[in-house]
C-alpha cells in the first residue's frame, strides 16, 4: 500500500505523474485539471541515484567519473548539460522469455534501445533489429553538428559494427518491412517473404513533414532527416550561396546556424511572429532574434511560403505577399509525421502516432511501439530522450519484464547556432494560476513558470548552467514552497535551484 501523502496520481491526458496527498489543480505538463487526475495503484519508489555516473541530457551519453565531463564527446553539451545517472541499476537477468524471438522495426535510437533492454533481461533471446537505413543506428541528433563540420562521419554510429555481433543482435540493414499480420505474428518483406516474431517492436521513427506546396520535387528543395540528406546538402552547398531554411523552430534554427557555418547567405521563414514559439515566449525569443542576426542569419516573420520556383532545380522562394527569395538550395523543417502506414495498415490503433498505453503496448498485446513513431496520452515526442526511454521500456515490457511510462517533460536545447537556450516543461502560463518569474541577464534572460508550488517549466537563454537541476525539478516536481513563500524574484529562483547543484 502506498502512504496517502505521497500517492501517486497520473494526469490520464499526458501520463504525468504527480505525488503528493491529492491531484495538482491542474497538471504542470498539459494543463489537465484535477479531475482528470487517477490515483495510481501502487507508488513505484523513486530511482535511487547513481554516484559516480553522469547522463548528458541532450544525447543520453553516460560518462563513469566524480563530476561530469568539460564536453559531452557525443554531442558537445557542456558539463552543465550532465545529471546524475538515476536509472534504477538494472535487475539480474531474467531466464523465463527463454529464445523467443523478438522483431524490431526500426534501426533508430527507440529500436536500439529496445533491442539493448530485451538483451539486458533475456540472454537467450532472438533478436532482430530491422533499419531501412544503410547505416547502423546512428546520433540523429548529432546531424546538425555534422552539416556544420563540427562532428566527422566517424562520431555519429551509437556502437561500433562489432557490437551488434557481440550482443548477439542480427542487424539487418537497407531492409524494408512492407507490412505486418498480428494475428498470424509475422513481418512481410517487400518480397512477400515473412518471418515470424513472437513479440514486435514498432521503432519506425518519422519523416519530415512536406507542405503540399508547389515545386517540393525541384532539385535542391530538401528536409534534414537522414545521414543522406546531409550528405547531399553538403555536396550542394557553395560559400555566398543564397539558402532558404523554412521553418523557425528547433531544426530550421540548427540547420540555418550549420549552413551559416559552411559560408551560406541563409534567410529562415517562419510563420509565427517569433523564433522557436513551441520553446519559447516571445521575451525570450527577442535575445535569440538578437543573437541570430548577428549570425548573419536573417528571419522573415508571419510569412508563408507559396511555391519553389526553378527549372529543374530551385532558384527562389516565392512567399504568399508575391515577394521572392532567390535560393540555389531549400531545407524544409516544418516538422515530423509518424511513420505509422505499418500500424495502420495491420489494423492498429493509430492517431497521430501508433497509440500506445503506459506499457508501450499498442492495441496487440504482442505489438509494442516506442519513439517517435508512438503517441502516448496524446503526445508524439519527436525528441530523442523520450524516444530512447520508450524504446527501453517497450523492449522491458516485450521481454515479460512489467515498467511504466509516465510521460516526460519536454527538454529542449540548441546546439550547432553557439547560443545557449534551454526550455523544458511548460513555456506559456495556461491561466492566472501560475507565477511567473523572469529578468534579462547580460548574456540573456530567465524565466520561470510555477504552479501548484512546483516548477511547470522554465527558459534560459545565454547562460544555461542550471539547466539539469531545472530539468529535474520539472520531472520530479521538486516542492517549492520554500521559495514561493518569500515573493521571490527570477534571481531568488536561480539562487533556491543553483543549491541542488552545489
Ligand atoms: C537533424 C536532427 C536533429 C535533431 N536534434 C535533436 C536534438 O538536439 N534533441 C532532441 O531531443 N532531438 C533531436 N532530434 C530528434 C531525434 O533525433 C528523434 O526524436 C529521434 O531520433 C527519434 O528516434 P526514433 O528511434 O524514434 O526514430 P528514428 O531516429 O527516425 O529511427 C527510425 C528508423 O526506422 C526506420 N524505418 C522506418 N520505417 C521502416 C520500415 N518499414 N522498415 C524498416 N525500417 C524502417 C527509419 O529508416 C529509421 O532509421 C533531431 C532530429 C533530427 C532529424
Amino acid at each position: 500500500m502506498s502512504d496517502s501523502a505521497s500517492a501517486g496520481w497520473v494526469c490520464s491526458v499526458c501520463g504525468y505523474v504527480h505525488r503528493g496527498a491529492a491531484p495538482p489543480e491542474a497538471c504542470p505538463v498539459c494543463g489537465a485539471p484535477a479531475s482528470d487526475f487517477e490515483r495510481q495503484a501502487d507508488t513505484p519508489k523513486p530511482p535511487k541515484p547513481n554516484p559516480g555516473q553522469w547522463r548528458c541530457l541532450i544525447c543520453s551519453y553516460i560518462h563513469a567519473g566524480g563530476a561530469p565531463p568539460e564536453a559531452c564527446p557525443v554531442c558537445g553539451a557542456s558539463a552543465d548539460d550532465f545529471g546524475p545517472l538515476d536509472d534504477a541499476k538494472p535487475e539480474p537477468p531474467q531466464t523465463h522469455a527463454g529464445a523467443l524471438r523478438f522483431v524490431i522495426v526500426g534501426g533508430g535510437i527507440a529500436g536500439l534501445a529496445a533491442a539493448e533492454a530485451i538483451r539486458g533481461v533475456c540472454p537467450d533471446a532472438r533478436i532482430t533489429l530491422i533499419g531501412k537505413d544503410p547505416a547502423p543506428p546512428y546520433y540523429r541528433l548529432n546531424l546538425t553538428r555534422y552539416l556544420a563540420g563540427e562532428v566527422g562521419a566517424d562520431h555519429l554510429p551509437i556502437h561500433p559494427d562489432a557490437w551488434y555481433s557481440e550482443q548477439d543482435i542480427r542487424l539487418l540493414l537497407g531492409e524494408d518491412v512492407a507490412g505486418i499480420d498480428p494475428a498470424g505474428h509475422t513481418i512481410q518483406w517487400a518480397s512477400g517473404v515473412s518471418e515470424p516474431y513472437d513479440k514486435l517492436v514498432l521503432a519506425c521513427g518519422a519523416h519530415p513533414f512536406m507542405p503540399s506546396i508547389e515545386g517540393t520535387a525541384l532539385e535542391g528543395v530538401t528536409a534534414l532527416r537522414t545521414r543522406g540528406d546531409a550528405d547531399r546538402i553538403l555536396d550542394a552547398i557553395r560559400p555566398g550561396a543564397p539558402w532558404a531554411v523554412i521553418g523557425g523552430g528547433i531544426l530550421g534554427l540548427e540547420t540555418a546556424g550549420a549552413l551559416a557555418r559552411r559560408g551560406a547567405r541563409v534567410t529562415v521563414v517562419e510563420n509565427f511572429g517569433w523564433l522557436l514559439p513551441r520553446q519559447l515566449d516571445a521575451f525570450a525569443a527577442r535575445h535569440l532574434h538578437a543573437f541570430v542576426a548577428e549570425k548573419g542569419i536573417e528571419v522573415l516573420y508571419q510569412r508563408q511560403t507559396a511555391a519553389f520556383e526553378g527549372d529543374g532545380c530551385v532558384k527562389a522562394v516565392r512567399l504568399a505577399d508575391g515577394s521572392r527569395l532567390s535560393a540555389e538550395g531549400v531545407v524544409v523543417a516544418a516538422g515530423i509525421r509518424s511513420n505509422s502506414h505499418l500500424a495502420r495498415k495491420a489494423g492498429l490503433e493509430v492517431n497521430q502516432g501508433i497509440v500506445v498505453d503506459a506499457r508501450l503496448t499498442t492495441s496487440h498485446p504482442d505489438i509494442f511501439a516506442a519513439g517517435d513513431a508512438a503517441e502516448h496520452h496524446g503526445i508524439v515526442y519527436g525528441l530523442w530522450e523520450p524516444a530512447r526511454y520508450q524504446g527501453q521500456i517497450a523492449g522491458l515490457n516485450a521481454a515479460g519484464r512489467p515498467a511504466e511510462f509516465g510521460g516526460l517533460p519536454r527538454v529542449n536545447t540548441l546546439k550547432v547556432l553557439g547560443f545557449g537556450l534551454f526550455s523544458v516543461g511548460t513555456i506559456a502560463p495556461a491561466d492566472g494560476s501560475y507565477l511567473v518569474l523572469r529578468d534579462e541577464t547580460e548574456e540573456g534572460c530567465r524565466v520561470f513558470l510555477f504552479h501548484d508550488n512546483t516548477l511547470a517549466g522554465a527558459i534560459l537563454a545565454g547562460d544555461t548552467r542550471l539547466s539539469a537541476e531545472l530539468a529535474k525539478a520539472v520531472k520530479t516536481r521538486r516542492d517549492c514552497s520554500a521559495l514561493l513563500r518569500a515573493n521571490p524574484s527570477a534571481a531568488d529562483a536561480v539562487a533556491f535551484f543553483s543549491e541542488a547543484r552545489n
